[in-house]
């Protein structure tokens, strides 16, 4: 059995200040391994939370002003922090979310990759001088920071989600409050503890544990927020973007994903089985951009299933924080629910379980753990096909070419990430142009990279994170017109 995590704080970060709510309400966090209780974390309501915007409201201007490399050298130092305490950070993930130890080892460091590469960023910012067609005018195009941003997070990644949209909010010049969710306040009360060790000033970074809607009504009715960078479900992402109208909030929304991962004949099949494995079955299934429809050519299909079958048994399910664990719990009830809910119908509609296809009743452990599964016979009108599953289950589809495997594959109101795997260099290329999908892993089950440009297309949201994208996130444009004379 592990160890409990160190927990540093329980309170919230406002204006510099380790707070709790005024209403004196908590919530609790829990294991879901274990159901084990954690600890107890801030309700904070609505007043609260307007002392958080005017916090941050009132540590803009000062933060604008100091020159991009100080503000870098913060955010460098918030990672070297980060990456100090990884192991800390990863044990105490690993219990309020359940994803295996190596995970949120991994998850700790990708976190801190965000905040390192924004420090690079942050300093090579720049705008435009356009040639203008009048000899008397210069045409300035100047970025300058947007304001106060409201960050909303999941709990699928608990850190990872966090610094992906704070590092380049900082850089830029920004000031944040965050909202992480419910069931992962830990590891975001963490980072803002690491904030104010960094030397971040009092109000750029503040931390609030709320209920959702509060937070965010008084957010968006708060003309003081500038922007709003959402991660989460589809459903919520229209929620609050119809909620930003009446400010015109500016909005990064990165939402559901539904990912096709398309195996043509000519793949290379090792590649195939570790990027399929690494992919559908990281956090348990639990991820935007996880494999959640496969699309397996005819010539290939039986290999490709006898190898992956095989893989997916060998996997380990258990306690996250155990040895040699692969597979952690779902994250609660209702995600069990889900997944029982969508192999229920598949099997009604013809699908059949190969592997798994069932709950894992492990002992002391929560009830709360999906054996990982490989299930052949999906067909388009299957939930399994047309819902983010969010579990450890790979529905498999045959196919003959490639025109049928695209049409399948872009066949969902969802456009985040999509996979095919393929040695034919044309197939490559026309594949990944006709993929309507903002991320495309090309023979590549982990395309997420700090440099690289994160999001989606259709229902799984607009904006980019990572890499120089993220900085145009967090900028306005600002365009600066002057009138000269030729001459005095
Ligand atoms: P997930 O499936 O990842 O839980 P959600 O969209 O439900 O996706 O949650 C993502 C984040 O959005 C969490 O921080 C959650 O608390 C928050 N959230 C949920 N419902 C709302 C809402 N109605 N308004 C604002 N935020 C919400």
């Amino acid at each position: 059995m592990a160890t409990n995590p160190e927990i540093t704080t329980t309170k919230c970060l406002v204006n510099g200040n380790w707070v709790t709510a005024a209403s004196g309400r908590t919530f609790p966090v829990t294991d879901p391994a274990t159901d084990e209780h954690l600890a107890d974390v801030p309700d904070m309501g609505e007043g609260e939370t307007r002392d958080a915007i005017t916090a941050a409201h009132d540590a803009f201007p000062e933060w604008r002003s100091t020159p991009a490399p100080a503000r870098a050298g913060l955010v460098a130092n918030l990672a070297n922090l980060m990456r100090r305490d990884e192991d800390r950070l990863a044990a105490l993930m690993t219990a309020e979310q359940g994803k295996p130890l190596a995970e949120s080892l991994g998850e700790i460091r990708y976190a801190a990759s965000f905040f390192e590469e924004a420090a690079r960023q942050g300093p090579s910012l720049t705008g435009d001088i356009v040639p203008a067609s009048n000899p008397d005018q210069r045409i300035l195009a100047l970025r300058q920071p947007v304001g106060v941003c409201a960050i909303i997070t999941p709990w699928n990644f608990p850190a990872a989600m966090i610094t992906r949209k704070l590092g380049p909010a900082l850089a830029c010049g920004c000031t944040a409050i965050i909202k992480p969710a419910h069931a992962t306040p830990l590891s975001a009360l963490a980072i803002a503890r690491l904030a104010i060790e960094a030397g971040l000033p009092p109000g750029t970074v503040n931390v609030l544990t709320a209920d959702a809607e509060t937070f965010s009504n008084t957010v968006l009715a708060d003309e003081r927020v500038r922007k709003l960078s959402f991660t989460g479900s589809t459903k919520v992402g229209q929620i609050l973007m119809r909620g930003a109208a009446d400010n015109l909030l500016r909005l990064s929304l990165e939402l559901g994903g539904h990912a096709p991962f398309i195996v043509f004949d000519d793949a290379d099949l090792d590649a195939a089985i570790e990027g399929a494995v690494a992919c559908k079955f990281r956090n348990a299934g639990q991820t935007c951009i996880c494999a959640n429809r496969f699309f397996v050519q005819s010539g290939i299909y039986e290999a490709f299933m006898d190898r992956l079958a095989r893989k997916i048994e060998a996997l380990k399910i258990g306690r996250g924080s155990d040895d040699g664990v692969t597979i952690g719990p779902l994250i609660n009830d209702d995600a069990v629910h889900k997944v029982e809910d969508h192999v229920a119908d598949a099997l009604d509609k013809g699908g059949k379980v190969l592997v798994g296809g069932e709950r894992v009743k492990l002992e002391g452990l929560a009830d709360r753990f999906y054996a990982p599964t490989l299930l052949e016979g999906m067909t388009p009108d299957m939930k399994l096909f047309r819902e983010e599953t969010f579990g450890p289950v790979a529905p498999v589809m045959k196919f003959d070419d490639e025109d049928e495997a695209v049409a399948l594959a872009n066949d969902s109101e969802f456009g985040l990430a999509a996979y095919f795997y393929t040695n034919n260099a044309s197939r490559l290329t026309r594949v990944a142009e006709a993929l309507d999908y903002g991320i495309v892993g090309a023979n590549d089950g982990g395309p997420s990279a700090a440099q690289a440009p994160f999001g989606g297309v259709k229902h799984s949201g607009f904006g980019r994170e990572g890499g120089s994208y993220a900085m145009h996130e967090y900028t306005d444009i600002k365009y600066v017109s002057v009138k000269i004379k030729p001459t005095d």
